[in-house]
């Protein structure tokens, strides 16, 4: 399965681990070896300056990982972060009770009450999964992780954050007045979230410690249909995979000014699609058929999220099209909860006029995207195995090579390996054939190899060989930088 293999090249090779391993591990949690943090770091590198650079006015911060309970009462999510929970009477094993109603009943699951899902439960006698043993009441279970700040005495409830969001909205008031009180304004979140997750079963999907990448733009509701930019984008074709189009699976090609004048998305949230898909086509180069936007019905969005399409991403080792992000409108209902819960005025006033913000959230788990790369740009050519991976993003750059364990190449070898660190990550590898040494880059998804060889002493020149097309060329050492 290509999972299997997707898998065994990560850990063979150092792209991801599992977590306290040698202690056994709890499923949901996965360390990033040597590869894996450098592809990482690369990928929210681009990320970060493909997303900052739309707007002059958008900027990066950070906020912590833990914060109190009020935090959670103003985001609504002590109440409404939860998943259904059903426990076996007879092994204590916990099922999402959603899940095991889709799987058994081949029926969608999304917006059952907890009553609903027990009444089905129990009137089609679902077994437990694991031992056949009857399965108990649903209960609604909140999937925050919740610690106690403090020693005990003045301890105080906090939890850790489910989503790096709730940073930006405590931060957007100090933001906005340093930021000279202008709107649009961006706040992005790249880091660690955590979510309890009932049972991770879906490998390296859902996790329960992972990354996310967030953008916040708090915006004037009033200029939601307009974006200055937006005649320069209007002819682009978007794929839309709307809610009509979930019989035929089709997914519709409609062109930006279309969008907005045939399905009524405002111009503001049709840039931002455009802006997503950019991202997955030019600079992470998916093939166009791989990607789609994702209407979501109003029962599987959030009550919130007036406009909800999802960033979707064919994945084969995960069965098929899987949600890499979305794109959320969520009104005011961030900051006007947070000014509700905690008593601090956070509308502002722009010449005059005053108003809460509305929110247009970009919002991408960056530990499925890795993935996702992995398993798309992966194949099996027989003899050799190999990750296409966009230099962008690949671990290294390029591997350089002395053809031979001889002095006088290692030497040019090393010198050249010492410049280019300075602009590339770049592996040095003085072991084995020349044939295997490419084998292995390839498998990783170093797009070059640079091969120092007698001719170098002669003429200063190496040869550069491109993973996917294995063609050669001879280049000047000092042109190489011009040719990775
Ligand atoms: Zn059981």
């Amino acid at each position: 399965m290509k999972s299997d293999e997707i898998m065994d090249i990560a850990l063979r090779r150092g792209f991801i681990y599992p977590s306290s391993e040698i202690y056994g591990g709890i499923s949901g949690f996965y360390d990033y070896g040597h590869l894996g943090t450098l592809m990482r770091r690369k990928w929210e590198d681009t990320w970060r300056k493909h997303y900052l650079s739309l707007n002059p006015n958008y900027f990066e911060v950070d906020a912590t990982n833990i914060m109190p309970k009020n935090v959670f009462i103003g985001s609504g999510h002590l109440e409404n972060f939860t998943d259904p929970l059903t426990e076996c009477e007879k092994c204590h094993s916990r099922f999402r009770a959603d899940h095991l109603v889709e799987e058994c009943l081949e029926r969608c699951a999304e917006g059952l009450s907890a009553e609903e899902m027990s009444g089905l439960i129990k009137e089609s006698e679902i077994p437990c999964p694991k031992c056949g043993g009857k399965l108990l009441d649903v209960k609604m279970f909140n999937m925050m992780f919740e610690l106690s700040v403090g020693s005990t005495g003045d301890s105080e409830t906090a939890y850790l954050r489910p989503e790096t969001a709730q940073g930006a909205f405590l931060n957007f008031k100090r933001s906005f007045n340093t930021l000279r009180g202008k709107l649009p304004i961006g706040l992005a979140i790249i880091g660690r979230a955590y979510r309890n997750e009932i049972s991770p079963r879906q490998g390296f999907y859902r996790l329960r410690e992972f990354n996310q990448a967030e953008l916040q733009i708090f915006f004037d509701p009033d200029t939601i249909d307009e974006h200055p930019d937006f005649e320069k984008i209007k002819d682009v074709s978007l794929r839309m995979f709307p809610l009509q189009n979930r019989s035929s699976g089709e997914v519709d090609e409609v062109k930006a000014s279309e969008l907005h004048k045939n399905y009524g998305i405002p111009k503001f949230y049709i840039y931002h699609l455009v802006k997503i898909q950019e991202f997955y086509l030019d600079k992470m180069n998916f093939p166009k058929e791989l990607f789609r936007f994702r209407e979501l019905s109003e029962d599987e969005r959030a009550f919130y999220n007036k406009i909800h399409w999802d960033v979707e991403l064919y994945t084969e080792s995960l069965g098929g099209y899987k949600e890499m992000g979305g794109l959320h409108y969520r009104t005011d209902y961030d900051l006007s909860g947070h000014q509700k819960a905690s008593g601090e005025k956070l509308e502002v006033n722009i010449e005059g006029k005053k108003m809460v913000p509305h929110v247009l959230e970009l919002s991408f788990g960056v530990d499925r995207n890795f993935w996702t790369l992995l398993d798309v740009f992966y194949t099996d050519e027989g003899d050799r195995k190999l990750i296409s991976l966009p230099k962008e993003v690949a671990p290294f750059r390029a591997g350089v090579f002395p053809l031979q364990k001889k002095e006088e190449l290692e030497n040019i070898a090393k010198n050249i390996y010492e410049r280019l660190s300075k602009w590339f990550d770049l592996f040095y590898d003085d072991s084995g054939s020349i044939g295997r040494r490419y084998r292995r880059q390839d498998e990783i998804g170093t797009p070059f190899g640079i091969t120092v060889d007698f001719q170098t002493i002669e003429d200063n020149t190496v040869t550069i060989r491109e993973r996917d097309s294995m063609e050669q060329k001879r280049v000047k050492v000092e042109e190489i930088w011009k040719n990775i």
